[in-house]
């Protein structure tokens, strides 16, 4: 295989890569049809900005174990100063260090690390003045005996002194002081006219590392500053064009850098599944809105979308919350469909499932009205004397056994109207709408609605023709 065969092998494997898992469709439904390669030469300038400064920080207490004491704030000062002027004129030498320690170009990236050598914390400590030391004040309406002559001093509760309020009550300061270092890094890539997608997924390269992952890079220039280096490298990326056919339709995929990377699959999964959805969106058109009971055209269309498993996925996201389904279509699914085919699939598959439960839902609502209800009646009926007190709470809790079953009795027989695979993913898209809470609501209303006056008969007849107690 030569380079170009190589490139347009890794885009097909990429392409394919994304097909297979998310559609029904395998390697066979598209093929290739040409190529054309080109070279792109990128230019990456990188910039790091280094900067220092000095922390001071005062609390209460007294200094920290990890804090060297010296004698005064002065002294601290003094001495913070010292090391930022050393840091400062070590600088120059340690950014060539640096630059020089890349084996390749694109060695790590500049840390505050290779800048300077933390000095550590500095620090001094005074004790306080207000309390001597002690981090109490006597109080001066007892003069520190915590009585009066009327009794227990208000003013102290009898303790005689407080808390001192400038050291909090600690009795020491201290100020700490420390050297940072920042190191802004900057990078920025020079693109010559190239194709649409090649450049956005270029533009997105935010780093050294990132470029030579794609292509090998060259060192062109380096500048040194006193507290900045400047560097700048050439790249030179191969860009494969490759003309792809799926449905019937022509694509133009670019791939770039050694690997014929793919940023953007030009929604050739969207065009592959088009028709799905099409056939999705005319089932429903036809379908009535309350179905009643199983609609063979809108069962096959839903299968066959569902059959693919990205319409799986899409069908989980919210088709409203329109940032969610353009960070699927763009970031996961890199362009493979479009945020366009996204919000179209999404909205069709929610309505379908919705749907379709609903025709499932409807004799397992009936059968519970009309006989598992008054099957729980009848056995709360026999423990009347029992619950006669908590009459509504067992008919709320008949109910909610009544939709429970409905509810399990539904889904049983909506998965039995898909082939395993396609039933499940149903039942994942179900879940991430409201569809199953809106008709577990109507379920508990017109089950508490049926329960309840039976049980109001029951528990009356029991007391009509119980015996009579004195
Ligand atoms: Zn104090
Ligand atoms: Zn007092």
């Amino acid at each position: 295989m030569n380079a170009t065969e190589m490139l347009v092998d890794s885009v097909h494997r990429q392409i394919v890569a994304k097909v297979e898992p998310m559609t029904r469709f395998d390697r066979s439904s598209f093929r290739i049809e040409s190529s054309q390669t080109a070279a792109l030469a990128v230019v990456a300038h990188e910039r790091h900005d280094v900067a220092f400064r000095l922390e001071f920080e005062a609390a209460n207490g007294k200094l920290p174990s990890d804090a060297k004491a010296l004698s005064s704030d002065e002294a601290v000062r003094s001495h913070m100063e010292d090391c930022l002027a050393t840091a400062e004129e070590e600088l120059p030498q340690r950014l060539r260090a640096w630059h020089e320690d890349q084996a390749s170009a694109s060695g790590s990236p500049l840390l505050a690390l290779h800048c300077y050598r933390p000095p550590g914390t500095y620090g001094s400590q005074t004790r306080c003045d207000k309390c001597a030391g002690t981090g109490k004040i006597e109080c001066h309406w007892c003069r520190g005996r915590g009585r009066r002559d009327d009794g227990m001093c208000n003013y102290c509760m009898g303790v005689g002194d407080s808390g001192c309020d400038p050291c909090g009550k600690t009795g020491y300061r201290h100020r700490l002081a420390r050297l940072r270092c920042t190191v802004e890094s900057k990078f920025r890539l020079e693109l010559p006219e190239t194709a649409d997608s090649v450049r956005r997924g270029l533009q997105a390269v935010a780093k050294l590392q990132q470029l030579s992952d794609l292509a090998p890079v060259g060192l062109r220039e380096v500048s040194f500053g006193a507290a900045r280096v400047e560097r700048e490298f050439r790249a030179t990326l191969p860009v494969i064009q490759v003309d792809v056919v799926a449905a019937g339709e022509r694509f133009v995929v670019h791939g770039a850098g050694v690997q014929g990377r793919v940023f953007d699959f030009e929604n050739i999964v969207g065009k592959l599944l088009q028709g799905d959805l099409e056939r999705l969106e005319q089932a429903l058109k036809t379908a009535p809105r309350w179905p009643s009971r199983a609609l063979a055209a809108l069962d096959a269309a839903l299968g066959a979308f569902l059959s693919s498993g990205v319409n799986e996925s899409i069908g989980q996201i919210d088709p409203r919350k329109t940032a969610a389904v353009e960070a699927y279509a763009r970031n996961r699914l890199r362009g493979a469909a479009s945020v366009d085919y996204a919000v179209r699939a999404a909205r069709a598959v929610r309505a379908a499932a919705s749907r379709v439960y609903q025709s499932a839902v409807l004799l397992p609502l009936a059968t519970t009205l009309i006989v598992l209800v008054p099957c729980c009646v009848l056995l709360i009926a026999s423990l009347v004397d029992m619950l006669k007190h908590a009459a509504p709470l067992a008919g709320l809790a008949a109910a909610c056994v009544g939709v429970a079953g409905a509810e399990l009795w539904a889904r049983f027989r909506l998965g039995r109207r898909f082939d395993a695979e396609v039933a499940s993913r149903l039942d994942r898209v179900l879940l991430s709408t409201w569809t199953l809470w809106a008709w577990r609501a109507a379920l508990l209303i017109a089950a508490i609605a049926a329960v309840m006056p039976w049980l109001y008969v029951i528990v009356f007849l029991v007391d009509l023709t119980g015996p009579r107690r004195p």
